[in-house]
């Protein structure tokens, strides 16, 4: 492993509530990343592709993808392991689940680590991220005491049953920016419905899923009940056509999620497919000064501005200069490789500079411009971009309207709460949307109005914690629901309705 140079001995300094600053572990020998199938790691047959740090450059990774042939086998092996799993009784399914709940725990500074290295983020970050994972597992984990089906007396004699049955072989397609997080989205609550459940990581960040493989094969879970495919595109595509495969679970951008949605659902399979973002905060003259920084500063600037949930957009209604100057102020302090991460490939950071280029061009003033921010000291190789603020953008320019997926925020000046809620609404996306006030009205109003599906008051990333399920609206999601949470259960599962009769002596009514 070679250490990124701890904060200190770089003399920087620390966002506030990061007291220590600390080193990530990156691999020095590129790691195979390998499919899981059964209980055997074993390479895919399709083209090599290299998987680079964002930290520093470096080669830390390989993997082969998989070709059709690998699905196929796949999914014949996950198939088989679907019917004894999904009739292992749900008490039994939660003890195993319960053992993995300890392995991620006792794992979570092994896995920070690698989701560090390969993601870019600070350890912070990637231990927040972990840990939400976790929320969800105790999520699926309540399944065996709340979930209970039902059972009443509909008629005299007659009684009406649901009970909860797995679908079979499931699949779940994720991310590069959350390598831990988005799958413990799916897999726990698709695992412990009795489902088997096919993995497909993101090919830039595949070292996570060797560890979450290993530690459900620790926890106990029977082989093939998780299935591990590395690749990209042609390795979507079998799953999606792969006729075993019941239902598909989707997180990425538009573009993909749109596809995704369409070929699965033309294959008849049920789909939920999750999408980009532009998300907006509602900043009001009446905000409270140092929560507001705060959120907005977070919210940008957090996982390097590569969350689905990360502020884009900062409508300034009115007066809100001193704000918008102390956010200036705090980003300009974070320092690269401490307090912010890096982003993930040498073309997002180049993708991010043009964007720059074109706020420039297209007549906004650059506040901040991260092109100027140092790499951190050892780490020149790395994909690094300071916090940047473009001011003054017009409502229909590209940094107020396109995903950037990078630590860039676009401030539009608006005269009125209302003008404010039309640029929100106008967004082809529908994450999330926050406001900074101290007014109930405004709050209340913006939380009606706004095209969100989660909404933030005087919360800058406004994650909701399980039960509260996540998922957008607009093209930021496609299909039904929500990916966690209540909802979740019925995207994974049917419910069988069962009506029988067993008493014949009572009273006659129109239904015996
Ligand atoms: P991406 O769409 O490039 O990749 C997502 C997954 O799809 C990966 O596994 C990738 O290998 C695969 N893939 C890529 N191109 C494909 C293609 N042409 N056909 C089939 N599969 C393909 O997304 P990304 O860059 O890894 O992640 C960032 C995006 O994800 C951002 O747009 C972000 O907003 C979004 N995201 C959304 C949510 C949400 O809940 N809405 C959460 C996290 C991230």
């Amino acid at each position: 492993m070679t250490s990124v140079p701890p904060h200190e001995d770089r003399g920087t300094r620390a966002r506030k509530g990061e007291a220590v600053k600390e080193a990530v572990q990156i691999p020095s020998n590129a790691v195979p990343c390998l499919n899981l199938q059964g209980d055997q790691w074993v390479e895919g047959s399709g083209s090599p592709t290299e998987v680079l740090s964002p930290l520093n450059g470096a080669l830390i990774g390989t993997l082969r993808a998989s070709t059709r042939d690998d699905v196929e086998d796949a999914v014949r092996l996950a198939a088989a392991a679907a019917g004894p799993w999904g009739r292992t009784p749900l008490k039994e399914r939660c003890q195993i689940m319960f053992r993995l709940r300890e392995i991620l725990h006792r794992d979570l500074e092994a896995t920070a680590h690698i989701v560090s290295a390969e993601c870019g983020k600070t350890l912070a970050e990637s231990r927040g991220g972990i840990l939400k994972g976790i929320e969800v597992l105790e999520f699926a984990l309540s399944l065996q005491n709340l979930d209970l089906g039902g059972r009443m007396e509909v008629s005299s004699g007659v009684h009406c049953e649901y009970r909860r049955e797995p679908l079979g072989v499931v699949a779940g397609i994720t991310p590069f920016n959350f390598p831990a997080m988005v799958p413990l989205w799916m897999l726990p609550v698709a695992i412990t419905l009795g489902n088997a459940f096919i993995w497909k990581p993101s090919d830039k960040t595949p070292l996570t899923s060797r560890l979450l493989g290993a530690a459900c094969l620790e926890a106990g879970l029977p082989p093939g009940v998780l299935t591990i495919l590395q690749g990209g595109p042609e390795t979507v595509e079998g799953i999606l056509d792969a006729d075993d495969v019941a239902a598909v679970a989707f997180v990425g951008s538009t573009a993909v999620a749109r596809s995704v949605f369409t070929r699965g659902t033309a294959n008849h399979k049920r789909v939920l497919a999750m999408g980009g973002a532009k998300n907006h905060i509602i900043l009001m003259p009446d905000a409270q000064r140092d929560v507001a920084v705060e959120g907005i500063v977070s919210s940008f600037t957090g996982c390097a501005g590569q969350r689905c949930m990360a502020a884009s957009v900062l409508l300034a209604v009115g007066d809100t200069d001193e704000v918008i100057e102390d956010v200036v102020r705090r980003a300009g302090g974070m320092e690269t490789g401490s307090a912010m991460g890096a982003v993930i490939t040498a073309e997002s950071l180049t993708r991010l500079e043009r964007a720059l280029d074109t706020a420039e061009k297209e007549g906004a003033t650059l506040l901040l411009d991260g092109r100027e921010s140092a790499s951190p000291a050892g780490l020149e190789g790395g994909y690094w971009l300071g916090p940047s603020i473009v001011d003054g953008a017009a409502p229909g320019s590209h940094a107020a309207t396109e995903e950037l997926f990078g630590p860039i925020l676009t401030i539009i000046r608006c005269e009125t709460l209302s003008e404010a809620l039309a640029i929100e609404r106008s967004s082809a996306y529908g994450n999330a949307a926050s406001v900074f006030t101290t007014s109930g009205v405004v709050a209340d109003r913006v939380a009606c109005e706004a095209s969100a599906g989660m909404v933030g008051v005087n919360i800058g990333v406004p994650v909701p914690r399980e039960p509260f399920s996540f998922g957008g609206i607009n093209a930021s999601k496609f299909g039904q629901g929500d990916i966690t949470g209540h909802g979740s259960l019925d995207f994974w599962s049917d419910r069988k309705k069962i009506t029988s009769k067993w008493v014949s002596e009572r009273a006659q009514n129109w239904m015996s």
